[in-house]
């Protein structure tokens, strides 16, 4: 890994000569450190300058503003508190990086003194929820796809009533969590 400076020097400004032999300033620089030439001063001074975490000051990866600790401070105070009683649905816990059935579940499993402040909502997406019509619609454009382009299929609605009651019997779910909310399960 290259050496970073927390206060990188000064970057040096290129000029050429013109046709009659004056000195004509470049919108180019190279970095005063290890010399790579950028367009603009300001790329040429970032090229070995050391980033800092704009919250904690902390060293950051090039180009990062915030460190991951702050951006994740930042998230969760930004996200809106919903009442634990009010919530039905899974919970994701951050710290573990884990997803539990119900708030219920959560707490069940997780000791208080182990839990953090909040956990997130989650949105639960069911299989049996997807619309038949549109699953029969790329069904039977699937099904045409090498066909001519007269060829239909007969009894389209069929298939539909079909699918409808096929999807009712579907029992997966997915889960994705919802950084914009957030439940309290341990108190200040
Ligand atoms: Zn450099
Ligand atoms: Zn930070």
């Amino acid at each position: 890994m290259k050496e970073r400076f927390d206060n990188p020097d000064e970057p040096m400004q290129i000029f050429t000569r013109n046709a009659v032999g004056d000195f004509v300033e470049q919108d180019i620089y190279t970095c005063a450190h290890c010399k790579i030439v950028y367009k603009g001063k300001k790329a040429a001074y970032d090229c070995c300058r050391q980033y800092k975490c704009t919250l904690c000051g902390s060293n950051v990866e090039p180009h990062w503003a915030m460190c991951r600790g702050c951006m994740d401070s930042k998230r969760l105070a930004e996200a809106t508190e919903i009442a634990a009683e009010e919530y039905t649905g899974p919970v994701y816990d951050d710290a573990q990086s884990l997803y539990y059935e119900s708030l219920e579940d959560y707490l069940d499993a997780v000791d208080k003194e182990a839990r953090e402040e909040f956990v997130f909502a989650c949105t639960a997406t069911r299989l049996a929820d997807t619309s038949p019509a549109r699953l029969a619609s790329d069904i039977v454009e699937n099904l045409l796809e090498h066909h001519h382009e007269d060829a239909a299929v007969v009894d389209y609605d069929g298939l539909v009533q079909d699918l409808k009651i096929w999807l009712a019997q579907q029992t997966a779910e997915s889960w994705d969590v919802n950084y914009k909310k957030k439940i309290r399960v341990r108190d200040e």
